[in-house]
């Protein structure tokens, strides 16, 4: 199979080194070569989130993606206290749906999907409310934004709540100060800006804050924080068995990163999403939110009227490139283009002239094959001859 291009705000296309280490020996996960790499990969985590009193925290290492360790705090840290989401996008709604699952005294405060967190009116909400822990998302991976973490920090300091972040899609991409924003715990992915498999993530958190989970009612067995808290403090395992290659993987990519630099590795995504956005600006595309409120690893993009979503990401995939589609209202509004992985400014170059010649293709002038419209959508089948062009195409720009 052709290699794919994944411009997707992961999976990403990992490095060579990355797939060469998820096959390295076969070890035991209750042996003291196990205890070696998971304090390894902690090591180097706390390094990546460039936390100055390393000795106040500790990063706990659960197999499963993003989701389970959003699930492990949301039914671990809470009780019976008081918990406020703030939301704006699907992210947002997913911390909600699971936090009502585990915890009866949740509330939220939610803002249009794409709009920014209104600082005053989440001040407001906490003054007049007793919330003993704040919910949100770092970055809001379904519009793209970036939501503000020192101000919000400062905002449920000032009111005295916890704060918990999603730091999914940031973590690796985005400066994290876990400190100065005030931040208890936060929930990490390895496959995301971390670039490496899915199947790994981490929560990052204060010891202080570890500790006094202890006593809290236990309401998940597999995802119970405090639990892997204690396992790796004790034994530096964990307390099931875990995906040791993904773990191997995974330190593999943060010595990737630690290497490089970790505001050099912010920069070359910084760099990568600019030269995506001009690019796509020159092509006449607009952006669903300001680029001054986006983070580095995406752009959401709105799509053409006269464009079926669906056919375009079709024709897309057929020179080996892979985009996202909208999520929830913004289904068949947008499409989205990650800038995470190894993508080379080679290949973003090769994406920019693949999508000049795909939206070219979807100019009424351009459009022969069509076979029935309706008033949103355009269906329509390629003659062979155009197929077989294309692919042509494709082999030429990848040449
Ligand atoms: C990807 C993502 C998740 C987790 O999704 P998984 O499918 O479990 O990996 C959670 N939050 C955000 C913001 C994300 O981008």
């Amino acid at each position: 199979m052709e290699k794919l291009l994944l411009f997707t705000p992961g999976p990403v296309n990992v490095a060579e080194n990355v797939k060469a280490a998820i096959s390295k020996e076969d070890i035991c996960h209750r042996e003291a070569e196990f205890d070696v790499l998971l304090q390894s990969v902690e090591n180097k985590l706390l390094q990546l989130f460039e936390i100055k009193t390393i000795s106040d925290y500790r990063a706990v290492v659960i197999t499963g993606s993003g989701t389970a360790a959003n699930e492990s705090m949301l039914s671990s840290i809470v009780g019976d206290k008081n918990i406020l989401i703030l939301s704006n996008g699907e992210f947002g709604e997913r911390l909600h749906k699971i936090s009502k699952i585990h915890n009866k005294n949740t509330f939220l405060l939610d803002f249009a999907w794409g709009e920014t967190l209104n600082l005053e009116k989440v001040e407001a909400y906490l003054q007049e409310h007793d919330i003993d822990i704040v919910a949100m998302v770092h970055h809001e991976t379904s519009s793209g934004m970036l939501n503000p973490l020192e101000k919000i920090g400062a905002l449920s300091k000032e009111n005295g709540a916890m704060l918990i972040v999603d730091c999914v899609s940031s973590t690796g991409a985005e400066v994290i100060n876990m400190e100065k924003c005030h931040i208890s715990f936060c929930s990490n992915s390895s496959s995301k800006a971390v670039c490496s498999y899915p199947g790994l993530s981490f929560v990052v958190g204060r010891i202080d804050e570890f500790e006094k989970l202890k006593d809290m009612p236990v309401k998940s067995t597999y995802l119970n924080l405090y639990n892997f808290y204690h396992f790796i403090k004790i034994y530096s395992q964990t307390p099931n068995t875990p995906a040791v290659p993904l773990l191997f993987a995974l330190e593999q990519t943060l010595i990737n990163i630690l290497d490089k630099g970790i505001s050099n590795h912010h920069a070359s995504l910084r760099d990568k999403a600019n030269t995506l956005r001009q690019g796509m600006l020159k092509l006449g595309l607009k952006f669903l939110i300001d680029e001054k409120d986006m983070c580095c690893v995406l752009t959401t993009v709105k799509i053409p009227l006269h464009i079926d979503v669906t056919s375009f990401r079709q024709k897309l995939r057929e020179k080996s490139i892979i985009i996202y589609e909208g999520k929830g209202c913004f289904k068949d509004k947008v499409f989205q283009v990650g800038n995470i992985g190894e993508l080379s400014f080679d290949d973003i170059q090769f994406f920019l002239k693949s999508l000049e010649k795909v939206l070219r293709s979807f100019d009424p002038v351009n459009i022969k094959n069509i076979t029935h419209i309706n008033a949103s959508r355009l269906i329509f089948t390629p003659a062979n001859d155009e197929e077989s062009k294309r692919k042509n195409f494709a082999a030429q720009d990848k040449a």
